[in-house]
């Protein structure tokens, strides 16, 4: 029996016959741009997530670019953002001329450290963004402060966590501004690459929309130097079906990480993940730490069954990041966790015979 990392045709199939009569009006009618399922895309995520303005783009790495040129990040500036993320959130920096400032993680949760964060600020520091990696939120409520303190603005990555929530509200709408993926594998994933940015202030949201068509809010005339990054129409009939599913399918989802953690609760030498207080996570991935990963890996890899690692190289040590002179051992906490991380397979319709099976192979592969 192999199991896959992720099954995406089991969720298009479930929309499919919502979806393809959308497409089909669509297509007669040549309507690419903009539109009404656009629209109302929009004001269903904007209403779902508890923000006022959501503008549909075009992927997660312009979604944090526009959010960042949006909030006033410019040539030189720094933004402070955790060592294990994606590298798109620092590249959404760089694109813009200014600079990626890495941190640590907390031990524990893997996510954005609120001490690491306050220690990074300086002159130069604008934006501190918390990721929301793995469908937690991470612990925006303890980095508000410190950036009220020193004047700086939080802008969020919720591109792994639509839907996840803290106590305070559902990632991406916990800060002034937050950027968001719709990549197929996502949560909430469209049938290519399509993103938003979340906001309830109405002159950023304007200024987004306005760069993301060419710096133009009237046809030719263009107030800013801008960028192409609108959402395509035909994304927003499968967003708006798979948003209508999501909080079934994260439920599903919590779950299945429920089962995973009491099937490999006895299993020694495999830690689980847990969830921070008061936070209820998305599982967008669901993450062991284990000794010996890769040999682990490639015995769930021979066994057929799909696995991942997010990430096997810190941001800060990637050769694309070379230049910025980082060496091995400044963040040690994302660095160990590095080479033990492994993502077990997850997606709302794994069911609990393929879960056995993971773990009955993750067993044998440790303790061989
Ligand atoms: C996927 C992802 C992005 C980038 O989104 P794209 O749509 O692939 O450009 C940014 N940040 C994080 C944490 C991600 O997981």
């Amino acid at each position: 029996m192999s199991i896959p990392f992720i099954d995406l045709a089991a969720q298009q199939a479930e929309i499919a016959d919502e979806v393809l009569p959308v497409w089909q009006r669509q297509f007669e009618s040549a309507g690419f741009i903009g539109g009404d399922e656009v629209d109302a895309f929009e004001h269903e995520y904007a209403e779902y997530i508890g923000v006022e303005h959501v503008i549909g783009v075009s992927n997660g790495t312009d979604a944090l670019e526009l959010a960042f040129r949006a909030v006033g990040v410019g040539p030189g500036d720094e933004v402070i953002m955790p060592a294990n993320t994606f590298i798109a959130t620092a590249e959404a920096v760089s694109r813009i001329g200014a600079v990626p400032v890495f941190v640590d993680v907390d031990e524990e949760h893997l996510l954005i450290g609120p001490d690491a964060v306050e220690a990074a600020i300086s002159e130069r520091t604008r934006v501190i963004v918390p990721v929301h990696l793995f469908g937690q939120t991470a612990p925006v409520e303890r980095i508000l402060p410190i950036a009220d303190k020193h004047g700086l603005v939080v802008v969020e990555d919720a591109a792994q966590s639509q839907g996840a929530s803290s106590t305070a509200g559902r990632a991406g709408a916990l800060a002034g501004v937050g950027a968001t993926s719709f990549y197929p594998g996502k949560n909430l994933g469209a049938a290519g690459d399509a993103g938003a940015v979340m906001t309830d202030d109405a002159s950023i949201a304007g200024y987004i929309r306005n760069l993301a068509g060419h710096g133009s809010s009237i046809k030719y005339v263009h107030d800013h130097i801008g960028m192409n990054a609108r959402l395509d129409a035909i994304q927003a009939p499968v967003l708006r079906a798979k948003l209508k599913r999501l909080d079934g399918w994260n439920a599903a989802r919590r779950v299945a990480a429920d089962l995973y953690s009491a099937l490999l609760a006895d299993i020694e030498g495999v830690r689980t993940p847990t969830s921070r207080p008061g936070n209820t996570d998305v599982w967008h991935l669901y993450v062991v730490r284990v000794a010996d990963r890769d040999r682990v890996m490639a015995g769930l890899s021979e066994a057929g069954i799909g696995v991942g690692i997010h990430y096997p190289t810190p941001v800060h040590l990637t050769e694309a990041y070379a230049e910025l002179g980082y060496q091995r051992g400044r963040f040690p906490v994302a660095e160990a966790a590095a080479d033990r991380i492994l993502s077990l397979p997850m997606f709302p319709h794994l069911t609990q015979t393929q879960q056995e099976r993971v773990a009955d192979v993750l067993r044998s592969s440790v303790v061989r």
